[in-house]
């Protein structure tokens, strides 16, 4: 049956072959240099889409200001909006419910990989944060639409939005404070494979937590023993998890305030941990040249590249990181290093662990390569949407 054509009240975008090619391979955005017309198109509406002879490809939300000038939300004519997002926030919570377990914290919207472009929403407990990235998404009708559904679905105390200043640059938005949304609750304890943590809904970096190491957090913990150095610790995510099977843990970080809250959230588990407040690549080396040893090191840096150009830089960074740990290790122990720059593929990130060993002669046996947790989906067409990578290995001499 040949798609239905958009109905004359929503405007279309037309789009060069490139573009087309691009969606047809199941990709859903289309860069603003394959728009042939987007005539009389408002920020942030939705929109019908077409290719350059008028064939109809989908329905998308349309922003003026972003290089992704379009990102598609069906392949069908979707002329009822608020349907179509009701519909998908329901699905979004229907899948989490089905793969995540043995916590209360969990991201619900994951943006593309949910078919909600330019949309975030996580849930701690009782609490849930959103985070709006595009225009689209903006608009008011739309805003309200997503509180009611999120409120139906998950009956949250509060729900508050996180506001990343620079995005609502980009995408010409007027800047609008990180605040309480709906209810006046902001603060919440919620837990994950049994560890405990608080969650301050208006701090920290992020969304507050690093939800998408849920699963690496359980599975470094099944590895993780004796003494252990977390760095680049944050909140003491893998810190907190490891502390069960370690006689000693170590978690560095050069944030002051993620550190109090990494002592916090130790003290709500009754755990002993150190703390220490250093720049991790020079903690590293003088570490390993006062002759420290570990049986156990998590390396869990922040994105080294945030674009491609940085990509010969960060591959330089995070082969250093791993190269200093691998020096530390004692024969047998667990190296668990992570890499969240989606510029770095997979492959590339085992290949800067295996250099690493190479250059310091130690036998690395990989137990786990791992990626994110379930609840941040991957599009297996739209590559953008995995970007975590976790490597659980075993130092063989
Ligand atoms: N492992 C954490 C997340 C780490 S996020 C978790 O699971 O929750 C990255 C962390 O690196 C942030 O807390 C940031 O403060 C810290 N950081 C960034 N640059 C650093 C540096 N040069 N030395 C030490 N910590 C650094």
């Amino acid at each position: 049956m040949p798609p239905k054509p958009a109905s004359s009240s929503v405007p279309v975008v037309k789009i060069s072959r490139r573009g087309a090619k691009r969606l047809q391979e199941g990709h859903v955005w289309v860069y603003r240099s394959d728009i042939v017309s987007a005539d009389g198109v408002g920020p942030g509406t939705a929109v019908g889409v077409t290719d350059e002879r008028g064939k109809f490809l989908g329905t998308a939300l349309y922003s003026s200001a972003s290089q992704i000038a379009v990102r598609m939300i069906s392949t069908r004519a979707a002329n009822d909006l608020q349907t179509l997002l009701r519909e998908r926030i329901q699905a979004a919570v229907g899948y989490r419910e089905k793969v995540v377990s043995d916590t209360d914290a969990c991201r619900v919207v994951f943006s593309e990989a949910d078919f909600l472009p330019g949309l975030i929403v996580d849930r701690h407990n009782d609490l849930l944060s959103m985070q709006i990235l595009t225009q689209a998404m903006d608009a008011d009708p739309v805003r309200q639409i997503i509180v009611s559904e999120l409120s139906q679905q998950l009956k949250p105390a509060a729900i508050i939005e996180r506001v990343d200043p620079r995005i609502r640059e980009l995408e010409q938005l007027p800047a609008r404070p990180s605040g309480s949304i709906q209810g006046d609750k902001a603060s919440t304890v919620f837990t994950m494979n049994q560890v405990r943590f608080h969650f301050e809904g208006l701090e920290g970096q992020k969304t507050g937590s690093f939800l998408d190491q849920r699963e690496n957090y359980a599975a470094a913990a099944r590895y993780a023993h004796g003494e252990a150095l977390d760095v680049f610790c944050y909140q003491g995510g893998f810190a907190l998890h490891i502390a069960q099977a370690c006689a000693r843990v170590t978690g560095v970080d050069s944030s002051r305030p993620a550190l109090e809250m990494a002592e916090r959230n130790a003290a709500l588990n009754g755990r002993e941990i150190e703390w220490v407040e250093a720049n991790a690549f020079d903690l590293l080396r003088d570490y390993a040249e006062a002759g420290r040893r570990y049986d156990t090191i998590v390396l869990d840096p922040p994105a080294f590249a945030k674009s491609k150009s940085h990509l010969e830089t960060a591959l330089h960074g995070y082969k250093e990181l791993n190269l200093r740990a691998l020096k530390m290790l004692r024969p047998g122990g667990i190296l668990v290093t992570c890499c969240c720059s989606y510029h770095v593929s997979p492959v590339q990130y085992l290949d800067v662990v295996r250099v690493a060993a190479r250059d310091v002669h130690r036998n690395l046996r990989v137990a786990e390569n791992r990626g994110q947790a379930r609840d941040h989906p991957i599009l297996l067409n739209v590559p953008e949407t995995e970007y975590l990578k976790c490597i659980i290995a075993y130092v063989c001499d």
